[in-house]
């Protein structure tokens, strides 16, 4: 029984031409939200990411200075695949990525550089969907993009953007998307988007041969948005859940 089939979702608005993607992980947009980017893209929408680690502490195999390496190029190569030319990583500690100013003033910086009109993140919640429990880094990467959605419109916010790096105010990014909500909003059909999706996903193989168990992106994606489909009424869909940041 899908949780989500009994609040029903709305298709994404696609009124907006630029998107940042805020993620904690190489590898976290991929498990999903991909498919969604080879749509937007496709579309002539611009999509950076924004990846708040190198993910160097994912690959129990490896060393972390070498995971870092890997999963680095697996993401810019993973982002190609999906139309994604900019892609910017951060160097917060992987697996202790902690909430707080000096990471909203990080994705501040970003949002200022790419003034967007939309930020996707994964879920701020404690768990990933109805039960599966989420992750610290998500979740502080989460928050942070949330705030910054609002400190990279406030001048009087991280004010050192501006007076030392030229980073004037962007009031222009107006809604969050969250992916892996218990509660989406909101779906966006890639029925005709998976195979660009799972083979974005696959270009993560290091990382995913250092799991050490069978995975196969194209079933795992197919799967996993089917069961977002019904919740949209179309065959396969990417859930989000969307803030508006209109003021109140
Ligand atoms: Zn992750």
């Amino acid at each position: 029984m899908d949780p989500n089939a009994e609040h029903g979702v709305e298709p994404l608005d696609e009124d907006w031409s630029r998107l940042l993607a805020v993620v904690a992980h190489p590898d976290d947009l991929e498990y999903g939200a991909a498919s969604a980017v080879a749509r937007w893209t496709a579309a002539g929408k611009w999509v950076g990411y924004l990846v708040v680690t190198h993910g160097e502490a994912g690959m129990a195999d490896t060393v972390p200075r070498e995971a870092r390496e890997i999963r680095r190029a697996e993401q810019v190569a993973s982002a190609a695949v999906v139309g994604v030319r900019d892609v910017w990583f951060l160097d917060h500690p992987d697996g202790l990525v902690e909430y707080g100013p000096a990471l909203r003033r990080d994705i501040t910086r970003v949002v200022r550089r790419t003034a967007p009109d939309r930020l996707l993140t994964a879920t701020e919640r404690l768990t990933f969907g109805a039960r599966q429990l989420n992750q610290p880094d998500h979740r502080a990467v989460a928050l942070a993009t949330l705030d910054a959605a609002k400190d990279a419109a406030n001048r009087w916010i991280f004010p050192e953007l501006a007076a030392d790096e030229g980073l004037e105010p962007h009031a222009g990014v107006r809604a969050v998307l969250t992916m892996g909500s218990g509660a989406p909003t909101h779906g966006v059909d890639v029925t005709d988007w998976l195979d660009a999706g799972a083979r974005s996903l696959r270009c993560h193989a290091r990382y995913l041969a250092s799991l050490g168990r069978p995975f196969d992106p194209a079933v795992f994606l197919r799967d996993m948005t089917a069961a977002g489909g019904l919740a949209m009424g179309v065959p396969h869909a990417v859930l989000l859940e969307r803030f508006d940041t209109a003021s109140v």
